[in-house]
């Protein structure tokens, strides 16, 4: 039975993060592991309120209650079996997610400050590691059938892993010369340490799954050769098509850049350096892309922006700027605008936040000023309001608030616009919507029969909690599909859209 007052007598606390002037000098996780009294603690904040809105919230429907219980009560074992139950790799949304489990927190319906879900969530995946590792599960007699996975990013991986459970002979294949999709070369390491998806990686060679890199389907192999060679294709391609600016004047001087462009090459550095092979932060071309002693602005507000300011204060940027098209968000939840248990608008500050640099709000990039040799030297902005009619978003800059922020390297975070266009599309039969994302059918099939589709593919970019969960339930579709015994778990349906209040 939960401790239904363990809330009443311990207040939400996470572990201290490591102190910024270190941290800063690194490229290693920020946070440090909580400890065992700690996390024992806050799972006691867990009330088991009878109707978990968590589950909800949570679109693996993760079993919150259960491994909180399990975890207040030190049953570790079975807490990492109940949390692998719903999710693959809980190592990565530990760390990773934004939590909306945690805006759905029963306790925050009377004012009280949510369980730390996703602290609990990191610990527990961590314990099953220190328990004796990831042991790969044994995996049932071959159904005969196979499945090619287009992408490692969590939802191919997720995909690929519910299928060989099932028996099925599994290839992912992926273009990068490594496995992971954004989280091996677009999120940095302060967020996500790489022998996290590598230890990942061997239980599911261990499990059969056959893995090609460096294959860029649609051009290296064909869809017809892919077809030909597999029961059924799993388009697990991501969402990577960068959003950019090229109306503003300016944009094709030097320094101008695309933040995955920077995040990419800098995560290289860090994986030569882990390999002991020196490197330098480039662009495919060979171009130098590296903050140090730089003037960095970079341009949006969401996890992309985030992660390029923590790159830039490790690479030793002179300083930097982050500009936002909003106001600032308030702190608490408007109750009004968004209710609980959804996911509210509010200020949300990353570990890189208190790092450095200065967070501005409610301005638009107008001209990118070039310092005569076609560098960027700044940028010139302007206080804007932005207001939606008929869906339509509109900018308007107020008269004579113009003025320039200096910049040697500007970063480019405003969003994505899907899926790539590329040779592989029409070669299976697929197209992209207005959204640049690839619709899928209730069975998660898209274009030719036994052509399947998940995870920011499908969703647009979205987050990895999501990407896994589309990759379950893809994965389920698939086994129906192949004649499969049984059923496999499907956590979302291709319509599930997050929780909202209309
Ligand atoms: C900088 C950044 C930071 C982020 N931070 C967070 C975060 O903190 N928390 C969070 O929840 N989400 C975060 N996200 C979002 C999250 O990473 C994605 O939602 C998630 O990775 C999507 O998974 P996916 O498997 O659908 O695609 P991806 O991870 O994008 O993987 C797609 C893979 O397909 C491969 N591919 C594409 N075309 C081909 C082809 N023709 N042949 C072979 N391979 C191909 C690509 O190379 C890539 O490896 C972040 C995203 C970015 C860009
Ligand atoms: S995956 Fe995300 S939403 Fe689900 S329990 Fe973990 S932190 Fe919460």
């Amino acid at each position: 039975m939960p401790d239904p007052n363990g809330f009443l007598r311990y207040d939400r606390r996470l572990p201290a993060r490591r102190p910024v002037p270190v941290r800063i000098m690194d490229w290693r996780e920020v946070y440090p592991p909580a400890g065992e009294e700690l996390i024992r603690e806050q799972a006691t904040r867990c009330m088991d309120c009878g109707i978990p809105f968590c589950h909800d919230g949570c679109p693996l429907g993760n079993r919150i209650p259960d491994w909180n219980d399990l975890v207040r009560t030190g049953g570790w074992d079975a807490a990492v079996e109940s949390l692998h139950a719903t999710n693959n790799f809980p190592e990565f949304t530990g760390r990773l997610c934004p939590a909306p489990c945690e805006a759905a927190c029963v306790l925050g319906l009377g004012g009280q400050q949510p369980v730390t879900i996703k602290q609990v969530e990191v610990e527990i995946a961590d314990a099953a590691v220190a328990r004796g590792g990831l042991r790969p599960q044994p995996v049932p007699a071959p159904t005969g059938k196979s499945v090619a996975v287009v992408g490692s990013g969590p939802a191919g991986l997720a995909a690929a892993q519910q299928l060989a459970r099932a028996g099925h002979a599994v290839t992912v294949y992926e273009r990068d010369d490594a496995l992971g999709g954004l989280l091996r070369y677009g999120i940095p390491d302060f967020k996500l340490e790489k022998r996290h998806i590598d230890r990942r990686l061997a239980q599911l060679a261990a499990e059969g799954v056959r893995f090609r890199t460096g294959v860029n389907v649609g051009v290296d192999v064909t869809a017809e050769e892919l077809r030909a060679e597999h029961d059924a294709v799993l388009l697990a391609c991501g969402a990577l098509q960068g959003r950019d600016t090229p109306e503003t004047p300016g944009r094709a001087l030097r320094g101008v850049h695309q933040a995955m462009a920077h995040l990419v090459a800098a995560n290289r550095v860090v994986a030569a350096a882990g390999e002991g092979r020196p490197a330098l932060a480039t662009l495919p071309d060979g171009t130098p892309i590296d903050a140090a002693g730089k003037h960095v602005v970079i341009i949006g507000g969401g996890d992309t922006a985030a992660d390029c300011l923590g790159v830039a204060h490790r690479q030793g940027a002179a300083g930097v700027h982050q500009l936002d098209l909003y106001p600032e968000p308030p702190a608490d939840r408007d109750a009004a605008r968004d209710p609980w248990p959804t996911w509210p608008w509010v200020l949300r500050s990353y570990p890189a936040h208190e790092e450095g640099g200065e967070r501005v709000f409610a301005v638009a990039v107008q001209e990118f000023v070039d310092d005569g040799t076609g560098q960027v030297r700044a940028v010139r902005i302007a206080e804007v309001t932005v207001e939606k009619v008929d869906g339509r978003r509109i900018v308007t800059a107020l008269p004579g608030s113009e003025r320039e922020i200096p910049a040697d390297l500007v970063l480019l975070a405003i969003g994505f616009e899907g899926t790539e266009e590329q040779p592989l599309l029409d070669q299976f039969g697929v197209t992209r919507n207005g959204r640049g994302a690839v619709d899928a059918r209730p069975d998660w099939q898209a274009g030719a029969d036994g052509v399947f589709v998940a995870g920011d593919m499908h969703r647009g970019a979205s987050l990895i909690v999501w990407a896994i969960a589309e990759g379950r339930a893809a994965a389920a579709a698939i086994h129906a599909y192949l004649g499969g015994v049984g059923t496999l778990p499907a956590p979302v349906d291709p319509a599930r859209q997050p929780l909202a209040a209309r």
